[in-house]
């Protein structure tokens, strides 16, 4: 080990094992920040739900019932912990453990964390996942803020939803780009990927899909079935195609050869795994400019950014699709979001983190 390793605590988010997709963009997010400090010669132990899957990397799983995802939470909703919760059980074990680690970092978009930070002996870093969506989880995010440097956003316009711009570090997000194939030669689809659930409004993409009658191919963890079934109900002509929820070698497989990822969330995305991972294949991102992806998309050159909500936006983005020249999506990939790029910023937030005393 180098004499300047760190030892880091990774702790997962409770809402599901990792590998299931439940926790969203968060699983890969922390599979590659870990997989890149491993490489690095830092050493890393990470503590998640039981049944947990992480090719190789070293995980400690704990047993418990799983968090109530924040999403379907109304903002004034109080903090809710079910019995034996996993939450409760990794920060636990984390406690009695933070003597072995110089730095404990938090995944999981729960207040709990967030509370218990003074009561640790360990520094904690918090990597938050998305942005503001409930009164008491501003309120103590915000408390933490004033450690210096230890709560850690996606990008800016996720800062700015917890007031937080100034306050914080983007870290925003990368991928291994050898995993992902370049494309340059698409066939006639178009693709949404993510959890299907109502803020990511996958509805829009359909209707999209349908007006410019190009078939769209749909990937991700069915999260909500009721919502899925009354997408399935309300567009029963639409030219969609459900591949179910795919390992990412599968998933780009399907995705490097559509002509854009259609992008349609209708709450404010702190990042948007997919959009790099679609730009990692050399497909266009077609966006609302709102949130992470008007981060990600540089209009006109890697995709486009249209009227948030306009399914009219769009249908023209669709058919201004051989304007863009699809290996500047790629570039932009290689430039900004690999995992270099992203360990480069996390090891510098670690350090930074480490240089106060605390
Ligand atoms: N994903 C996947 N298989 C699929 C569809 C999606 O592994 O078939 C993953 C994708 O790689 C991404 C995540 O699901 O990491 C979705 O994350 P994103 O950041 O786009 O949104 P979030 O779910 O965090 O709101």
């Amino acid at each position: 080990m180098p004499n300047n390793a760190l030892k880091l605590l990774f702790v997962s988010t409770p809402v599901g094992a990792l590998g299931t997709g439940v926790g969203g963009g968060v699983e890969l997010s922390l599979y590659n920040i870990a997989q890149e400090m491993l490489r690095r010669g830092h050493s890393l132990q990470i503590l998640a739900p039981i049944g947990s899957k992480l090719a190789q990397l070293p995980i400690i799983e704990i047993p418990g019932n799983v968090q109530i995802i924040a999403q379907i939470q109304e903002r004034n909703t109080p903090i809710m912990m079910p019995d034996n919760g996993v939450l409760a059980n990794m920060w636990e074990y984390a406690r009695q453990v933070q003597g072995e680690y110089d730095l404990i970092v938090n995944f999981a978009y729960d207040w709990l964390p967030f509370y218990l930070t003074p009561f640790f002996s360990k520094v904690i870093a918090h990597f938050v996942s998305m942005g503001s969506l409930s009164v008491a989880m501003d309120e103590i995010v915000t408390q933490v803020a004033t450690n210096p440097g230890t709560i850690g956003f996606y990008t800016p316009s996720q800062a700015a939803t917890f007031a937080l711009n100034s306050q914080c570090t983007c870290l925003s997000s990368g991928v291994d780009l050898s995993l992902y194939e370049f494309c340059p030669n698409p066939d006639n689809y178009l693709a949404w990927l993510g959890r299907i659930a109502p803020e990511k409004a996958l509805e829009d993409a359909v209707e999209a899909a349908q007006i410019a009658n190009i078939p769209l191919k749909i990937m991700g963890k069915i999260q909500d079935e009721d919502y899925w079934q009354k997408i399935c109900q309300s567009y029963p002509n639409a030219p969609i195609e459900y591949l179910g929820f795919l390992s990412t070698t599968d998933m780009q497989q399907q995705l490097r050869s559509c002509k854009a990822l259609l992008m349609t969330p209708r709450w404010i995305e702190a990042f948007g795994n997919v959009a790099i991972e679609a730009l990692a294949c050399g497909v266009p991102v077609i966006a609302y400019r709102r949130g992470g992806p008007a981060e990600i998309v540089i209009d006109g050159k890697t995709g486009f950014l249209v009227e948030p909500d306009s399914v009219k936006g769009l249908v023209s983005a669709i058919a201004r699709l051989p304007e863009i020249d699809r290996s500047n999506c790629r570039q932009s990939a290689e430039t900004d979001y690999s995992l270099e790029a992203l360990g480069d910023r996390f090891e510098n937030w670690f350090r930074f983190i480490l240089k106060f005393p605390h």
